[in-house]
């Protein structure tokens, strides 16, 4: 990919989402980790449902590191893999209570250090809380990187991030992770991407696979 192709990948971006922020309802650092710990083979919708009731009884990092992991589970049994989120973000919630003086930490390395949390959470957390530029590699991260050539299909997630990384200008990292996440959300999806209006076309290296199914 040539620095031409990728200017025009992100302004095309930038002008389908100008706008762009997480979707995932939060108000402070706590809400946003644990939504995001939650989020994990699910749609931020289906957080959204189950966090104001869990924010409500448990509003602060201190709270939910006490929380009785039944009463958690009921909250979010909702969500795929509820047992395991529950236990996760009790846990989670009671290392930032022992080792971080209850405020959720700001570091990569730290953050990579609580239970359920991953380098794709920690880089949301990084990005959207504390406004670190990073590039989170989520499922449509990933798709896309690699259909518009910044990646091989080969590549994992880390060496997507870093393909990412060294072609994208820093100052439009956050941006371009929000606007890539809404392009494969509700345009180049994974089954049935809209490539007969796709204004990329003419650079995706699956348009001939998935124009012929293309809506
Ligand atoms: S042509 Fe289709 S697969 Fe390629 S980026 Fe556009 S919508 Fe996605």
């Amino acid at each position: 990919m040539n620095t031409l192709e990728t200017n025009r990948i992100l302004e095309t971006l930038q002008s389908l989402y100008p706008n762009v922020e997480c979707e995932l309802i939060h108000s402070n650092a706590y809400e946003l980790i644990v939504a995001v710990a939650l989020s994990a083979q699910t749609t931020d919708v289906n957080v959204n449902k189950v966090t104001p009731r869990l924010f409500e009884k448990y509003p602060d990092v201190l709270a939910l590191s006490l929380a009785a992991i039944n009463d958690v589970q009921q909250i979010i049994k909702s969500l795929g893999l509820y047992k395991t989120k529950s236990n996760n973000i009790i846990l989670m919630a009671k290392i930032i209570v022992a080792d971080y003086d209850q405020i959720v930490p700001n570091k990569m390395k730290d953050l990579c250090k609580l239970n359920g949390v991953g380098r794709k959470t920690a880089n949301v957390v990084l990005s959207v809380a504390y406004n670190v530029p990073t590039i989170a590699v989520d499922t449509h991260v990933n798709r896309i990187a690699k259909r518009l050539g910044f990646a091989k299909n080969d590549d994992d997630v880390l060496q997507v991030e870093k393909k990412l990384m060294r072609k994208i200008d820093r100052s439009l990292w956050s941006d371009t992770h929000h606007r890539m996440i809404h392009f494969g959300r509700y345009f180049c999806t994974a089954r049935n991407p809209k490539c007969n209006l796709c204004p990329l076309v003419d650079i995706c290296k699956e348009k001939n696979k998935n124009i012929i199914k293309g809506k």
